[in-house]
């Protein structure tokens, strides 16, 4: 045994590293990117805008106008708190270290796997649901598990990944009336889906919204928001680390978000193109497809694995799942633009042979 694999916390060692596969000159529809960079008409301005942050300096730690210009972008009320983390999975982190050691964290199968992850890193433990065979919770068994498990955070991907599917607003807020926990309701997909709970915040004192800006073309900045009443995030902002959200993500971020038309135009062109892509897929036989209401499809079949090579092998990258996992007879594509999506149809209907 190495001298670090010695000194490590045991759990820690004998877990998998999150795995990132290599997409070098890869079609890349396995993390739900978008595809859209930075308009040409804006790059000269951008630039600009970059040359002038002061990286010898911190950044405004409460990163003030930020918060001004994601409140716009995303309709934020101003009597609601907003507190900004190094992309959402930071803010999960920060969640699960507000919670007392060994306390209970709950999601559902399948769902979003930084939230067991994350529970693993920080000493509490992590139950998930099973959904049911169409991935819509089944109201009678959550609340009775959350009644006698008595979970300190619950996490609800709304959409949910990797399924993609939104659970009914009622039954989610009967699991929030339910319960003592923390509710986060994990908005990543908000851009895609027509449905959002910031305007239940101040109804509910136990829920709180998780967002990110990831999915709407800026993953490589690592912005994640987190909305809750002004208490709650004045008490949550006590764990941020300071100067979380560095100068330049500011600055871009600031520049960016404020192209607020531009980015509504690309969800509506990818929740066009999903509508689109999904009908395609609909038509061969051999593919179950499930509705989504985020950037993404799922898909069943037998032989999912032969059929990922196929893609593999033609540079197409899409999300698999483990050989234990309940998923393994799935793929979950990212949607794209119009070309790139067709590249994407073009090669799995040659590989059931329709083309
Ligand atoms: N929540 C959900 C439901 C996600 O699917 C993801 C990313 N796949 C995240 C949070 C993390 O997003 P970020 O890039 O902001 O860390």
């Amino acid at each position: 045994m190495t001298f670090i694999e010695q000194w490590l916390r045991t759990d820690i060692r004998d877990i998998k590293a999150y795995n990132v596969p290599s997409s070098k000159n890869m079609l890349k529809l396995d993390a739900m990117e978008s595809p859209f960079g930075i308009p040409e008409n804006l790059q000269p301005d951008f630039l600009d805008c970059l040359k002038r942050a002061q990286v010898n300096r911190y950044p405004d730690a409460n990163a003030e106008e930020l918060n001004t210009t994601i409140r716009s972008l995303m309709d934020i009320p101003n009597d609601l708190g907003v507190l900004l983390g190094n992309g959402s999975d930071e803010l999960i982190q920060l969640l699960a270290m507000a919670c007392n050691s060994g306390d209970l964290i709950m999601s559902f199968e399948p769902s979003f796997v930084m939230y067991e992850m994350i529970s693993k890193f920080t000493h509490l433990n992590y139950e998930g649901i099973s959904l049911n065979e169409n991935f819509e919770i089944d109201l009678d068994i959550t609340v009775k598990s959350i009644t006698s498990k008595k979970p300190k955070l619950i996490f609800i991907a709304y959409p949910n990944n990797p399924t993609g599917n939104s659970f009914d607003n009622e039954v989610i807020k009967e699991i929030i009336k339910s319960t003592d926990a923390l509710v986060v309701l994990d908005e990543a997909y908000y851009a895609y889906s027509e449905k959002s709970f910031i305007d239940e915040i101040s109804n509910f004192p136990n829920l709180i919204v998780l967002r990110t800006i990831s999915k709407i073309g800026f993953a490589g900045l690592r912005l994640g928001i987190l909305v809750g009443s002004q208490g709650t995030i004045e008490q949550l902002n006590k764990l941020r680390l300071p100067y979380n959200i560095n100068i330049l993500t500011q600055a871009s971020a600031n520049f960016l978000l404020k192209e607020k038309k531009n980015i509504h135009n690309n969800a509506k062109t990818i929740i066009d193109e999903r509508g689109r892509v999904f009908k395609e897929l609909s038509l061969i036989s051999q593919l179950t497809v499930f509705p989504s209401q985020a950037n993404f499809i799922l898909v069943k079949a037998d032989n999912i694995n032969s059929l990922n090579e196929f893609l593999k092998s033609h540079g197409i990258l899409v999300k698999s799942f483990k050989d234990g996992s309940k998923l393994k007879n799935f793929l979950r594509i990212t949607i794209s633009k119009l070309q790139e999506n067709n590249t994407f149809l073009n090669c799995i209907k040659d590989y059931y042979g329709k083309s």
